[in-house]
């Protein structure tokens, strides 16, 4: 469905998340740095937006990606996994794409890991052929098989999947992983990645924003947007400050972490010059020493709250 002929204009922007899990909380504080602000209502399904008009709507990350599809919410945080595993299916159906990751979040990561059991020696996907394996996300591993060319058994279970093989519904597991201490707690071992998650901003299947609504929220996803690539890119910038002499500044240039061009100022009444420079690569306590030992002095470093490019 069009969500523009759909739905009818509406001036407010809806996002689907998370009402609670792993992705509930982080998407919240997300969206909290990008300056939205609620009307807190923790227990219900709806937060209403105060600072802007955008508004939660607190649902089980299952129902985000056809809550999107069906025009009733605009945006939604969920894992790409839950969007990709909808996604395939749909299509397998018929169906078209509805909708699409927007950004990757950095927050929720995971990977969909083919598991077997500890005693198998594994060597190729090939040994799958003929067994049954027992998943949660039957769409991705179904096309992953078939593209691998293997006619494997896809047992689809909504949980517990990992006990699948002790309790002998299956022979091998697809199933999301993070440390991998539940995979050794039930005697499996990950043997292959079909897919590396986290938490995405999704949203439907367009170029822009504009193609969808002509309404007010085509303006407020954007702004959404663009905050959202400062918090993102500032997450883990730091602005180092120093003085140095002026010999010392080719030599302490490169070991800037991923720094933006510095802001170089003379230092009143003496030689040296102070430098400032927004660093987006970790600025670790090696690198601050060796900023030092090349000459950097009164080193600074401190977090960003803000950016906007
Ligand atoms: P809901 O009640 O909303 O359906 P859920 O039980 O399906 O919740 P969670 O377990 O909270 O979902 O996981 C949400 C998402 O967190 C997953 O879809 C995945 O993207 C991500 N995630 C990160 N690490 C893991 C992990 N170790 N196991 C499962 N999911 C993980
Ligand atoms: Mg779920």
């Amino acid at each position: 469905m069009n969500p523009k002929s759909g739905n009818g204009a509406r001036d407010r922007l809806r996002i689907a998340i998370q009402k609670s899990g792993r992705l509930a909380e982080p998407a919240r504080a997300l969206l909290n740095a990008c300056g939205l602000s609620w009307r807190e209502s923790r227990d219900r399904l709806f937060c209403y937006g105060e600072s802007l008009p955008v508004d939660l709507l607190l649902v089980r990350d299952d129902d985000i990606p056809g809550l999107i599809r069906d025009g009733v919410c605009d945006l939604g945080v969920v894992g790409r996994n839950v969007l990709l595993e909808q996604d395939i299916a749909l299509r397998s159906e018929g169906g078209t794409t509805a909708f699409r990751e927007w950004r990757a979040l950095g927050f929720g990561g995971c990977r969909l890991a083919l598991a077997v059991p500890e005693g198998w020696a594994w060597q190729s996907p090939a040994q799958l052929g003929s067994t049954r394996i027992a998943t949660s996300y039957p769409a991705i591993l179904r096309q992953w098989l078939d593209g691998q060319g293997i006619a494997a058994e896809v047992v689809e279970l909504s949980g517990s999947v990992e006990i699948a093989p002790r309790l002998g519904q299956a022979d091998a597991i697809c199933d999301l992983v993070s440390s991998g201490a539940t995979l050794a707690a039930n005697q499996l071992k990950p043997v292959m990645t079909l897919l590396e998650s986290e938490a995405v901003l999704a949203g439907p299947a367009a170029e822009n924003f504009g193609q969808l609504w002509d309404d007010a929220r085509g303006e407020l996803a954007e702004l959404l947007l663009r905050r959202l690539d400062g918090v993102l890119r500032m997450r883990h910038s730091k602005l180092l400050m120093f003085q140095a002499s002026r010999e010392a500044i080719p030599s302490l240039l490169p070991l800037l972490p991923d720094a933006e061009a510095p802001t170089v100022m003379q230092v009143d009444g003496g030689d040296a010059l102070a430098l400032q420079a927004l660093c987006h690569g970790a600025v670790t306590w090696q690198r601050l020493e060796e900023l030092k030992r090349a000459g950097a002095r009164g080193l600074l470093v401190l977090p960003v709250e803000g950016m906007l490019a």
